[in-house]
């Protein structure tokens, strides 16, 4: 656990870790409450293309405890996983996120957004439906809904997931597979499941520029995941040097802090509106050429 917290970054939740403390118990009960109350929020993460065009954004969940400071997702979510608190936490997910869509759209910012979801969710019967009828609500067009899947789906019953994920691209909801390269048999998932985009996971991306065998890895993604037709989105870039390796791999989209870390509502808008159609742009690409 110390190392997920040391590549996230995040410094806020110190307490012990067995799995069924009294504390871990605490914290789902504040969750649930949480929930209840409105106190848990979304940020959202550009993926910009390589031109600069914003190709989406994802909701990443936050949720600032009143005693404990800010919980880091890996954490709660394990535990909304395990608690059966997950359906839940998903629904209110995608609330949001869809409210937040529809008052982008409104302000003239058709920008589509990704929404992790857990394999609970995948496998809860009626799930395709329940996001169908949402998108519906908040008279939000499908197309400007992506969901965020990973390979864990396919582990309990690879059937049923694929039946629903095939519900949900018929009613024209995109499919990410998210942390790729993480999970095992890979490319059996890949071949399985309904998926337009293939996210590689930051842990390889990281060391790019330095290692070898991580660029070699990052290579091979691209060209499969190319000839299958998916697009690919690499996340986690922080530096100018791995942004150029990921164009000359010829990778579509990157995601990470060299372009934003998540932003709250507010500062997205902003951050949107700011950029306007001409995308966004490299701090260095932008300084006027030398004369
Ligand atoms: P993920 O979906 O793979 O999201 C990417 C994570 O990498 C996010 O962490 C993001 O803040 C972080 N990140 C983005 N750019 C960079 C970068 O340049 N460098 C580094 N070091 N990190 C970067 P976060 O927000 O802590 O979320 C962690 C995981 O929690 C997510 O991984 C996702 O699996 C899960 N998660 C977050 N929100 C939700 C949600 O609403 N529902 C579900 N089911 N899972 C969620
Ligand atoms: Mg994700
Ligand atoms: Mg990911
Ligand atoms: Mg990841």
């Amino acid at each position: 656990y110390q190392a997920k917290r040391d590549r996230t970054g995040v410094e806020a939740y110190e307490s012990k870790r067995d799995s069924n403390t009294p504390d871990r118990l605490g914290l789902l009960g504040d969750l649930r409450r949480a929930l209840d109350a409105h106190e848990v929020e979304l940020h959202y993460q550009p993926k910009v293309r390589f031109d600069g065009q914003v190709s989406g954004l994802e909701a990443l969940v936050r949720w600032v405890h009143p005693e404990r400071g800010r919980v880091p997702p890996d954490e709660f979510i394990a535990i909304a996983e395990s608690s059966g608190l997950m359906p839940q936490l998903t629904e209110y997910v995608l609330e949001t996120a869809l409210g937040q869509v529809a008052v982008w759209r409104s302000q003239g910012l058709f920008v589509p957004v990704a929404v992790n979801v857990s394999p609970r969710d995948v496998h809860s019967p009626g799930f395709a439906g329940s996001v169908a009828a949402r998108l519906a609500r908040h008279g939000v067009p499908a197309g400007a809904l992506q969901l965020e899947i990973t390979e864990h789906v396919l582990l309990e019953d690879p059937t049923r997931a694929a039946d629903t994920l095939n519900a949900l691209t018929g009613h024209g909801v995109k499919m990410s597979l998210d942390d790729f390269g993480t999970g095992y048999s890979s490319l059996v998932h890949l071949r399985r499941l309904p998926v337009s985009e293939l996210k590689i996971d930051r842990s390889f991306v990281a060391r790019l520029a330095v290692d070898t065998e991580d660029a070699e890895i990052v290579r091979c993604t691209i060209d499969l995941a190319h000839s299958l037709g998916l697009l690919v989105v690499a996340e986690g870039v922080e530096d100018d040097e791995t942004w150029e390796r990921l164009r000359d791999l010829r990778c579509d989209a990157v995601q990470g802090w060299l372009v934003a870390a998540a932003m709250p509502p507010d500062e997205t808008t902003a951050w949107l509106l700011a950029r306007g159609s001409r995308g966004w742009q490299r701090p260095a690409a932008a300084l006027p050429a030398a004369t």
